[in-house]
């Protein structure tokens, strides 16, 4: 086990500040361009990779850091440049880790490097997990995935919704329904292989924020995958359906392939959420020292210096929640407390009000597109809502907290 400090050590002071280089001098300035753009920023995308930023490469290391600060350091860093084309630059580690989590190591070797191509031919990936009609309630999947004995395929049907880089993406993970009867404990998990047919993008949304990343519907018509294309192989998958059968009726718990994926990735959006709100602080502290009204600079009023105050404050606190989660998770600590949803809930809560005290700071300014924060506010708002909303993660505290089934 590594061994605990405060302070990042000195090669990952050099990534972090390499990854800020990046995300100050390629990803902020065409940060503006790519949110009225409203597409997936290709070109920035390709220039990550060509430094070796979009690689499986990196994410591995930065995933396997034993002190378990990689993700959230480099997470903070890419968004601090700007969310949506940060989200576009590792939206497909969140399919890569839906690998990792469930996969064989041969499906980790043939599906991920597929995901990112190489620098000269970049592609995304896409994890689709919610519907139209299970969001927060995954268990009211309705993607069915059937398995056809002769032909050794998987016949998947149904409409994904929400998903980043969904119908874009080289290589799709889409979790489906097995077995309706055991609820979100029946769903598993399934490649989707690069021109498959059947797999087509429904409606590619308009959205409030990160609108530089990608983000429509998929639908599934008679989708045909091979055998090998179901994560885990099918003798795990029948195990683990025997034993949930088991455990429901004992009236145990036990954890579905979709929450595995979810529950790893949590304290990594809270470093996202991180990113955004120490950028908007800054610009609002430059600002405040700028800015003079009644012959003197405005942070000279206990008013505006106090909320600066009380931004930094939050920021810094909910950065340590992140951290404490992410050195958890690397050295196999139990969430007792679900550290990992507290880490999410209060740094996404933080981003959404520091950036919105920033816009107050910048007073008129910070209200037109002529400064970064109100885009940074509008990114901000993302990070409440996916990978679980403030009001689920709630839940799952307060259901770990107290063993009560809260609803
Ligand atoms: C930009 C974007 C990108 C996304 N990317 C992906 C992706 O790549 N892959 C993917 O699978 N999904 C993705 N999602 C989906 C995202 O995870 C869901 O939007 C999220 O889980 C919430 O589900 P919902 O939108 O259906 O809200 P609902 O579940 O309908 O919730 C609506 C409101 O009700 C509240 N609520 C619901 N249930 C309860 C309860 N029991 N107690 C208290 N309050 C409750 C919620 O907190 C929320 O405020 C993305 C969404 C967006 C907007």
């Amino acid at each position: 086990m590594a061994e605990f400090t405060m302070e990042l050590n000195d090669e990952q002071k050099e990534v972090r500040d390499w990854l800020h280089g990046f995300a100050a001098d390629v990803i902020r300035p065409a940060a503006a361009e790519w949110d009225e753009r409203e597409e997936t920023p290709w070109p920035v995308i390709q220039e990550a990779a060509k430094v070796g930023i979009y690689s499986l490469d990196f994410y591995a290391q930065q995933y396997f850091d034993a002190t378990g600060l990689g993700i959230p350091m480099a997470m903070e860093e890419l968004f601090w440049g700007d969310a949506g084309i940060a989200l576009s630059i590792v939206g497909t580690g969140l399919a890569a880790v839906g690998v990792l989590a469930n996969g064989t190591e041969e499906q980790i070797g043939t599906w991920i490097p597929q995901m990112y191509g190489d620098a000269n031919d970049v592609k995304v990936a896409a994890f689709c997990s919610s519907e139209p009609d299970a969001g927060s309630d995954v268990a009211s999947m309705r993607t069915r995935a059937v398995y056809d004995e002769a032909k050794d395929e998987w016949v998947l049907n149904g409409t994904k919704t929400w998903a980043t880089n969904g119908g874009i993406a080289n290589v799709h993970v889409v979790v489906a329904v097995v077995d309706p009867d055991l609820g979100s404990k029946g769903h598993a998990s399934f490649i989707v292989p690069p021109g498959t047919e059947g797999l087509t993008q429904g409606q590619k949304f308009k959205k409030h924020g990160i609108r530089a990343s990608h983000t429509a519907e998929v639908v599934l018509d008679n989708v045909r995958v091979p055998g090998s294309c179901l994560l885990g192989g099918k003798e795990r998958l029948d195990e683990r359906l025997a034993r949930a059968r088991e455990k429901a009726k004992s009236g145990d718990r036990v954890k579905n392939a979709a929450m595995a994926t979810f529950e790893a990735s949590r304290p990594a959006v809270g470093a996202m959420a991180v990113g955004t709100a120490r950028a908007a602080y800054e610009v609002a502290l430059d600002y405040a020292k700028t800015r003079e009204q009644f012959g003197r600079p405005i942070i000279d009023n206990q008013g505006v210096a106090f909320q600066l105050a009380e931004m930094r404050t939050q920021i810094d606190a909910a950065r340590l929640l992140v951290w404490r989660a992410s050195w958890m998770a690397i050295n196999g600590r139990p969430f007792t407390a679900a550290e990992g949803s507290m880490s999410k809930l209060f740094a996404s809560e933080t981003a959404k009000k520091v950036t919105g005290q920033a816009i107050q700071i910048l007073g008129g300014n910070g209200y037109t597109r002529e400064y970064p924060v109100e885009r940074m506010h509008r990114d901000a708002a993302i990070y409440t809502i996916f990978e679980g909303t403030s009001e689920i993660q709630k839940l799952v505290i307060a259901r770990t907290l107290s063993g009560v089934a809260i609803r």
